[in-house]
């Protein structure tokens, strides 16, 4: 299991899971967000906390974050909210995990494929 945390620690995840790879994706927003995106289907998640949520565009999914400390901890997927994929930000699990996944990088931007 990979636990994650926010800065201030108000939210945790718990990743019931193991991680093939981590992706990095340069979409308008997780280019901005800067997370490391591990996926998972959401029964094998558990969300420890309160968190905000911000959904753009067609609102298919929600970008999650502590209302304290800013920190972006998941995204859900808005529209199979008990059966769909869910994404942590592997950049809040303990750096030693973090750097054992491979990384791999996603062009969300343009051509939606893996730039690897
Ligand atoms: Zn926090």
């Amino acid at each position: 299991m990979i636990t994650t945390s926010c800065h201030c620690g108000a939210v945790t995840i718990e990743f019931d899971d193991r991680p093939e790879f981590a992706v990095a994706c340069n979409c308008s927003i997780c280019r901005r967000l800067g997370s490391h995106w591990i996926y998972s289907q959401t029964s094998k998640i558990r969300i420890l906390g309160e968190t905000k949520a911000y959904a753009h565009g067609d609102k298919n999914i929600a970008f999650h974050s502590c209302p304290t400390c800013g920190c972006t901890t998941h995204w859900s997927n808005l529209n199979e909210p008990e059966t769909g994929r869910m994404a942590v930000n592997v950049r809040l699990a303990d750096p030693e995990i973090s750097k054992s996944i491979p990384l791999r990088h996603f062009d969300g931007a343009d051509s939606w494929t893996f730039l690897d």
